[in-house]
């Protein structure tokens, strides 16, 4: 089934260039491990692909670690600097995280926090971006982590990392960065005078699934999660999943080329759909950041006052083939739907919270995918309203 997809923050589709790296690579079926030629090239498949990703973050490619992907990434990070303490020891450090930070964060700090860490989640401004000094203000003698994202998937606002990165030079302090959203997107650069590690996803930015990683700064003990055949120079054991990171160089490589022009591109189809909403005089509210160096030209997160965005978002798929998010796509999972926790943090009101879709895109998306989305809107949004009769 084709149709039109607006949930890039979700997953993108694999690039060209990274189904043709995979398909070339169908054959090649052997263990990197081996010490036969026939692995060899899978070895130097997998260390070229550091470097490329090396080169996207802005960090050095020895300290790159695969992982299965950006969950496994951001739990090794946190997992590395807690398990260095014994159960006893952890009640006596303090980490800090934001309240908008993914469930692949906030789910494992909960879980550290059960076991005696000292937990302090600091809320967003009602833009939807972390204050650093309120991060900062947060720090007391037992800190021993600050985990911010670098992009929101929700919103899409750029978080302040690299000031918080500045400030944090010198006082020992781990960072995390959540850069999910941004690494193959977003220029990014990794500084090495702090501990730092920063996770990255391939199916955020073109590659397939099941493929991400974890980069640390030379001050920083990785400390695995899974034990067994020593890969990854014993940091993260497992069989390489080849044909992920075949297809993740592709996409790398490209992202490295493109970052400009497809951030270029973003930015013009952003202000496309605004105006094409403005012109369309469909009522609606940005939630997030107005200032646009503060947000994410792939990403809107939209309220439309009156309509259930669940009514609106299963109407724009079922009858228009049209698919987008009704917030993060990772919380769709759980049983009941509940209110968007980032929206919450921004103490947005219920009624936008409640008719808010996430609209998110790339570079491959066009102009007139645009204007098939607005009508579709309009359409949808003012039979909602009769029904409801507004
Ligand atoms: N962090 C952020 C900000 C995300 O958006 C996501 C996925 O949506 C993740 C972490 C989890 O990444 P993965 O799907 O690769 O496990």
């Amino acid at each position: 089934m084709t149709g039109l997809y607006f949930d890039f923050n979700a997953t993108t589709p694999l690039s060209p260039k990274s189904k043709i790296a995979i398909k070339q690579r169908l054959e090649q079926f052997a263990n990197p491990s081996g010490k036969y030629r026939l692995s060899q090239s899978l070895h130097t498949l997998i260390h070229d692909t550091k470097e490329s990703i090396a080169q996207l973050m802005g960090g050095s490619a020895e300290r790159i670690i695969f992982t299965s992907g950006g969950t496994e990434g951001n739990n090794l990070a946190l997992h590395s600097v807690f398990s260095q303490l014994s159960v006893n020891q952890l009640s006596r450090y303090h980490a800090i995280c934001s309240a908008i930070e993914h469930s692949s964060i906030l789910e494992p700090l909960r879980w550290y926090q059960k076991q005696g860490l000292k937990l302090t989640i600091i809320d967003p401004g009602k833009t939807g971006r972390v204050d650093q000094d309120a991060l900062c203000r947060a720090i007391t003698p037992q800190t021993c982590l600050i985990a911010l994202m670098v992009i929101n998937n929700e919103t899409g606002v750029i978080q302040p990392y690299e000031a918080l990165a500045s400030q944090l030079k010198g006082k020992g302090i781990h960072l995390h960065l959540d850069a999910i959203q941004a690494v193959g997107k977003w220029p990014m650069y990794c500084p090495d005078d702090i501990p730092l590690t920063v996770t990255f996803s391939g199916h955020k930015f073109y590659a397939p699934k099941g493929i991400g990683g974890l980069y640390y700064s030379s001050q920083v003990k990785i400390c695995p999660l899974l034990h067994g055949g020593g890969q990854e120079q014993g940091l993260r054991s497992g069989t390489e999943n080849t044909l992920g990171i075949a297809g993740l160089a592709a996409a790398a490589e490209e992202a490295c080329e493109e970052l400009i022009q497809r951030l270029y591109h973003c930015q013009e189809m952003r202000k496309y759909i605004i105006n094409q909403l403005d012109i369309s005089t469909i009522k609606y509210h940005l939630n997030g950041e107005t200032n646009p160096e503060y947000q994410a030209p792939w990403t809107l997160n939209i309220s439309f006052p009156g309509v259930r965005a669940e009514a609106l978002a299963n109407r724009l798929d079922l009858c228009h083939g049209i698919s987008v998010s009704l917030g993060s796509a990772c919380s769709n999972n759980s049983q009941t739907p509940q209110r968007s926790h980032v929206l919450l943090a921004m103490q947005s009101p219920h009624a936008y919270i409640d008719s808010a879709l996430r609209i998110s895109f790339g570079h491959v998306t066009e102009r007139q995918e645009i204007d098939v989305l607005v009508n579709a809107l309009k359409q949808e949004i003012q039979n909602l309203l009769a029904i409801a009769g507004e």
